[in-house]
């Protein structure tokens, strides 16, 4: 397609320009100047989050804890009040991930569990295309975020309409899409995936079409290791997630000489060649098991600032070595802004139909293949493959 990546300068993401449905995605900047007036650290606000503070007393000093703590209560009173329930994305901060969050975990499985509470409204603690995505799911809640702001560079990487342009092109050859797009994305879509599952999915489509080639949207770096684990042939965008995108091989052997003995797991969206330095790749979630299951003595976990340190409030025994890639759309959502969103039901995320229902039908598509979790694991050993970007 030959298309330019507007937002990208010499291999770095600077910026969001696409318009979402009802909003506008992450341009820099704080939504707030401060906390809401009127709410204060009094007896009853001590009383009810005391037993709260050591999920984040490595992150927040003591003696700020009672500016915390008058939104935590706020927002948890809310909560009840109004029959909501927080979805902390793994890249939340530890405040709004640890003293907030009522579901936690990656995109997809926040939007599942999302289903299956009885709550009203679902305030969703992660980007636009998440809210989306329990959108999409549980049409008949109210789905909030608290900043339209919240983008994503691989969701404004590629449009509905450069979907079609891309199955008029190359008929027959089914669009896999991650989960990290827009709804109208979904919705033009044969099947999504997740990076837990790309692998399956892509293997799964493919019997079924009859084919040995498939197009994977939009990460590139994810479609470059989804051809190495495969032997479907993989056509990709050129996408990328800004955050894994700048980890480079060089980044992971200084890490190595920095720290000897480090066990370095790496995120799909990485570079392959950050993969291939790497000791396990997988998803957020296939990374945060491993550090539970293995108990490294020292890791380096090649993703979002915020992971490392949710992960390390279960694993205390752990050292992890923290370098660090923010992500800037992940971090619009903070406590201020939760508590507004909630208190005053603004910012809802709306999917007009039929969009949604075909979004509905690629997800619940990707929802129904069944696979083994190793297959959701990437051998960093595999060789790297020149495949075709589009
Ligand atoms: S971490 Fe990457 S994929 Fe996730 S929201 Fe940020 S830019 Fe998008």
């Amino acid at each position: 397609m030959g298309k330019e990546l507007l937002n990208w300068e010499q291999g770095r993401w600077i910026g969001q320009t696409l318009e979402v449905p009802n909003g506008v995605c992450a341009v820099p900047g704080n939504d707030l100047d401060g906390p809401p007036e009127g709410l204060a650290y009094t007896e009853e606000v001590k009383a009810a989050t005391d037993h709260l503070y050591p999920l984040v007393e490595d992150f927040i000093p003591e003696f700020e804890w009672p500016a915390y703590a008058p939104l935590v209560h706020a927002i948890n009173v809310l909560k009840t009040q109004k029959n909501a329930v927080v979805l902390a994305h793994n890249y939340m901060t530890p405040d709004i991930f640890n003293l907030v969050g009522d579901y936690k975990g990656d995109s997809l499985g926040l939007a599942i569990e999302a289903t299956k509470t009885p709550a009203d409204i679902i305030v969703q603690g992660g980007v636009h295309f998440m809210a989306e995505t329990s959108k999409i799911l549980s049409p008949d809640k109210k789905v909030l975020i608290p900043s339209m702001r919240a983008g994503c560079s691989l969701a404004s990487s590629i449009t509905g309409a450069d979907v079609r342009l891309i199955k008029q092109r190359y008929p027959g050859i089914p669009v896999v899409t991650y989960v990290n797009t827009s709804a109208d994305v979904k919705a033009e879509s044969d099947i999504c995936c997740t990076s837990s599952n790309a692998v399956a999915i892509v293997e799964s489509i493919c019997a079924e079409w009859g084919v040995s080639k498939a197009i994977m949207l939009p990460d590139e770096f994810l479609a470059k290791n989804v051809a190495r684990q495969t032997d479907i042939e993989i056509i990709a965008w050129h996408g990328r997630c800004e955050v894994h995108a700048r980890f480079s091989a060089q980044d992971v052997r200084d890490m190595r000489d920095a720290n000897p003995g480090v066990v370095v797991l790496a995120h799909p969206e990485c570079p392959p060649e950050v993969v291939a330095e790497s000791d396990f790749t997988g998803s957020t979630k296939a990374m945060s098991d491993y550090v539970g299951e293995h108990s490294p003595g020292k890791v380096i976990l090649l993703t979002e600032c915020s992971m490392s340190d949710n992960v390390a409030v279960a694993n205390p025994t752990v050292d992890f070595v923290r370098p660090c890639n923010l992500c800037p759309h992940m971090k619009r959502i903070t406590l201020e802004n939760l508590y507004e969103c909630l208190r005053d039901e603004t910012n809802e995320v709306l999917v007009p139909e039929p969009m949604r229902s075909q979004a509905h039908t690629a997800v619940q598509k990707m929802i129904d293949v069944s696979f083994p979790k190793e297959k959701g694991y990437f051998d960093p050993k595999s060789p790297i493959k020149d495949i075709q970007v589009i």
